[in-house]
């Protein structure tokens, strides 16, 4: 990179992403039982897309809601939940994020 070159934030670099949603199929569901027994979140805080919140918004440690739309299919979420909540697949064919290079 030149010294001149701009760094980009992430929101800029997540701007350059195109998604397609599949509304008829979620590729990622997630255990609400387990998930309303979690006491550590680590899908909230790992989620680069916000996929994963809090119910009562900044209220830290309410149940958490999940949408699969603004997935950028990192894997994070699958890795990182330890209780085994996560059941994760790709999307199918032709739906999902597409990544631009600018
Ligand atoms: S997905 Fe995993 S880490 Fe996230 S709330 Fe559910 S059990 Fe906890
Ligand atoms: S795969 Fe990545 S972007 Fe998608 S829900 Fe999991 S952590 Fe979020």
């Amino acid at each position: 990179m030149s010294k001149t070159e701009k760094i980009m934030t992430i929101d800029e670099k997540l701007s350059l992403t195109k998604l397609t949603t599949d509304k008829n199929y979620e590729h990622i569901t997630v255990n609400q039982e387990i998930c309303r027994k979690c006491k550590t979140f680590d899908c909230v805080y790992a989620c680069p897309a916000n996929c994963y919140k809090f119910s009562e918004g900044e209220e830290v440690d309410s149940p958490i809601i999940f949408d699969y739309a603004p997935c950028l299919e990192c894997g994070s979420c699958r890795i990182v939940c330890p209780h085994g909540s996560v059941d994760w697949h790709y999307p199918k064919g032709g739906f999902g994020v597409e990544y631009k290079n600018s």
